[in-house]
């Protein structure tokens, strides 16, 4: 596999960073993932951009720019035979504050790290669509925005990983977090949505909850479907009354969820809202795709 590391190129075994890099001691760092779909990256600006937001909420300078970035992404696929029609690509950019004596202070750190890679993309199983998927409610809590906002996609991923050991002893595919007033939150990398009332509803940002990406193309389909949406504050009272619920990323699209905590969403089955959303989804997203300009 060839990775992309501070402005070249290297094999796997080559790509290795300090022990002191800040991303490594204290998880000082964003990040951001993307996809492809054949060679089309999609919403490659957006994913971008939102690099470039979490950087700058946490002081760090990207040395690089957004159209460099672009053209690494491409290159990346391209050297690891990824983004072709056969293969989508799963890409990774990483930016760490790098490497600097121990201590807090960013100006230690005199030149961030950078790295992208590129894989074949895994999506879930394809039987997980039929099913629908089951969670648990977290006892682990959103991070508190005013503490550290979850709109900052940051390496510090602790908290998420938490709600995910809390999935994995529960047997469950994931965990939905609930903030500091018990409303609903997000997935630990996920955002969720509800079917409640014939309203297609989902935790407004205000919430805590990271500006998922896929998370505004659902709204927008929603909407120019003519589905009722509403964004706003939400309880697991809402979730157990709900008769459908699904989580949406980049890399898993629609998953629906079928059970939370050991109790049926719904009829238990993936609901037809759903599925519609699902189904719909494939020509939207042709709309959001940049090509590879290099092939
Ligand atoms: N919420 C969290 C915490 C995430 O890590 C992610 C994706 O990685 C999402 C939501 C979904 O975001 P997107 O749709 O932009 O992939």
């Amino acid at each position: 596999m060839w990775i992309y590391l501070n402005s070249k190129f290297v094999k796997d075994e080559d790509a290795v960073i300090s022990v002191f890099d800040h991303g490594f001691l204290y998880g000082d760092g964003v990040y951001e993932t993307l996809r492809s779909y054949g060679p089309h990256i999609f919403m490659q600006d957006q994913h971008l951009s939102r690099l470039f937001r979490s950087a700058e909420a946490i002081g760090l300078t990207i040395p690089i720019s957004m159209k460099s970035l672009a053209d690494i992404l491409q290159e990346a696929m391209i050297r690891n035979e990824v983004g072709t029609d056969q293969r989508d690509a799963y890409l990774r950019i990483t930016v760490s504050r790098g490497a600097g004596d121990i201590g807090l202070d960013p100006a230690l750190c005199s030149s961030p790290t950078v790295v992208v890679m590129a894989k074949p993309l895994v999506p879930p199983a394809s039987h997980l669509y039929e099913t629908g998927v089951k969670l648990i409610v977290a006892s682990t809590k959103r991070n508190l925005p005013s503490a550290l906002s979850p709109q900052i996609k940051s390496t510090n991923f602790l908290n998420n990983i938490q709600a995910k050991r809390e999935a994995i002893v529960a047997g469950a595919f994931d965990s939905i977090l609930l903030n500091w007033e018990q409303h609903l939150t997000e997935c630990t990398i996920s955002n969720v949505f509800l079917v409640l009332n014939g309203t297609l509803r989902t935790p407004a940002l205000e919430c805590g909850l990271l500006d998922g990406i896929t998370r505004m193309i659902v709204i927008q389909l929603a909407r120019e479907l003519d589905i009722h949406t509403d964004e706003g504050r939400y309880t697991v009272d809402d979730l157990f009354k709900a008769d459908e619920c699904f989580l949406t990323n980049t890399s898993m699209e629609i998953m629906p969820v079928t059970s939370v905590d050991r109790r049926a969403v719904g009829d238990g089955k993936p609901g037809p809202l759903t599925l519609k959303l699902r189904e719909q989804f494939p020509a939207m997203r042709g709309r959001y795709g940049n090509r590879l300009h290099t092939r």
